[in-house]
């Protein structure tokens, strides 16, 4: 439990900015102690990267995409049609300084510290989730599954060994099954999967752009304050009250709270702080009458894509590519996606199916900036969550929730903070 504060900083009236699942999280949690609220999106809630993603409450992901060995990998991925990793030849110059750190994470030393990181942000997800959702309109789309990890076989599993080590490291627990009893379950999935990982405690939202919307519904039934506008200033100073520009108009509030997914870089260098984060451009396929479902989500890791049951559909996900916030979508990865979900499921036909790109907010070091601005008890952050942001966005919103209500949250924030880069 986190302890009630008495800091003279306790906010009562704060703007959030970007209603994302992190922002619309952090939002309901102000709300329910008591803060006067608005949240500020120049869309409506949920259009951003938490509209399309996979749908995964991905507990068990601690381990980013940065392992060791990547170095040698990611040449040969990127230049593979088959491979997950896509660049945009003509972004590298902008990308290059960005990379050259991501890569250079990629020591065991730092991937063990980002686990650590990311583990009490995401073990308890589920749990989050319908804590957050509560008996309201979003409840319905949080669903407890069976979580699979797909092999060729034992050594393919064998293989991936330093990922499930970090895990077990981090208390994580799992089973090693064979294809039969993966066939209980996911009686579908093409037979050259003869090995996976089960793991329980796991889950999935249903269709993640109508759940954010329901919750944000579910915090305005609460009396808070939607604002349909576009955030182009925030000035914050630690003596004075926050202003919020948005077209034209001016807000004012104690406390702002930027939680604006991979936007808030540009609006953190407003403000005077320097966050080296990238989009990490991903993909969907959104089938709409597929001929055959899962139970659950499945993660095909050689593919390294996801395809989750959603209502009405099933959806598959996945693909890095590294080309900026403003190209459009890319043919290449759509196809690859179309390529593995055939594979993985060759009985499946449908008719229907709509495509889409999101934008992964992904800082260098892969680990979310969360907290206090240096020396500001009245601008906050939340951002950069990666390819885990719909897990861990709950929790997240909670704890930055704690930390401008001046409670002290019952997780170590010092991995977080916005300070390392400055
Ligand atoms: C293909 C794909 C699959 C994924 N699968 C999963 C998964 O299975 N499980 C998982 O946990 N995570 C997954 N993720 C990651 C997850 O979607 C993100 O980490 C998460 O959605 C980030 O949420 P957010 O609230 O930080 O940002 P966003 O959802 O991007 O929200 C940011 C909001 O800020 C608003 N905004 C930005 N700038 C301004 C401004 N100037 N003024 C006003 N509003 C502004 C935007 O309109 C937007 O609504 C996936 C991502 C992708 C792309």
């Amino acid at each position: 439990m986190a302890d009630e504060g008495s800091s003279a900083a306790a906010a009562r009236r704060v703007i959030v900015v970007g209603a994302g699942i992190v922002g619309v999280a952090c939002a309901i949690h102000l709300r329910r102690q008591g803060c006067d609220v608005t949240l500020v999106d120049r869309d409506e809630p949920g259009q951003g990267a938490s509209f399309g993603n996979a749908g995964v409450l991905a507990c068990c992901s601690v381990v980013p995409v940065t392992t060791p060995g990547i170095w040698k990998k990611a040449p040969g991925m990127v230049l593979d049609p088959d491979g997950p990793l896509f660049l945009r030849w003509s972004y590298m110059p902008r990308l290059l300084p960005w990379l050259m750190t991501y890569l250079s994470s990629a020591t065991v030393e730092h991937v063990t510290a980002v686990s650590k990181a990311l583990a009490p942000l995401l073990f308890d997800a589920v749990d989050e989730h319908k804590a957050l959702a509560a008996d309201g309109p979003g409840a319905p789309h949080v669903r407890e599954a069976l979580y699979h990890y797909l092999y060729a076989d034992k050594a393919a599993y064998e293989g991936d060994a330093f990922g499930w080590g970090l895990r077990r490291d981090r208390g994580y627990a799992w089973e090693v099954i064979d294809g039969a009893a993966l066939r209980e379950v996911e009686p579908h999935l093409a037979p050259g999967y003869a090995c996976a990982v089960r793991l329980r405690g796991h889950g999935y939202i249903s269709l993640p752009g109508d759940y954010v919307q329901a919750l944000a519904r579910a915090f305005a039934d609460a009396g808070g304050r939607v604002v349909k506008a576009r955030v182009t200033g925030i000035q914050a100073p630690p003596d004075g009250p926050a202003r919020v520009a948005v077209d034209g108009d001016v807000l004012e509030a104690d406390a702002v709270a930027v939680c604006a997914g991979v936007w808030s870089r540009a609006l953190a260098e407003g403000l005077g702080l320097r966050v080296p984060m990238e989009t990490e451009r991903g993909y969907h396929l959104h089938i709409e009458d597929p001929s055959i479902t899962l139970n659950g989500p499945i993660m095909d890791t050689a593919g390294k894509f996801v395809a989750t049951p959603m209502d009405g559909g099933l959806r598959v996900a996945g693909v890095v590519e590294f080309g900026g916030l403003d190209a459009p979508p890319s043919a290449g990865p759509q196809a690859l996606l179309r390529r593995g979900v055939k594979r993985a499921l060759p009985g499946l036909t449908w008719t229907r199916d709509s495509t889409w790109l999101g934008h992964r907010p992904a800082p260098a070091d892969s680990i979310p900036v969360m907290g206090p601005a240096p020396g500001n008890d009245r601008l906050f952050f939340a951002f950069g969550h990666h390819h885990v942001g719909l897990t861990a966005g709950p929790k997240s919103g909670r704890l930055l929730a704690d930390m401008i209500t001046g409670r002290t949250p019952n997780v170590d924030m010092s991995p977080y903070a916005i300070d390392r880069f400055q």
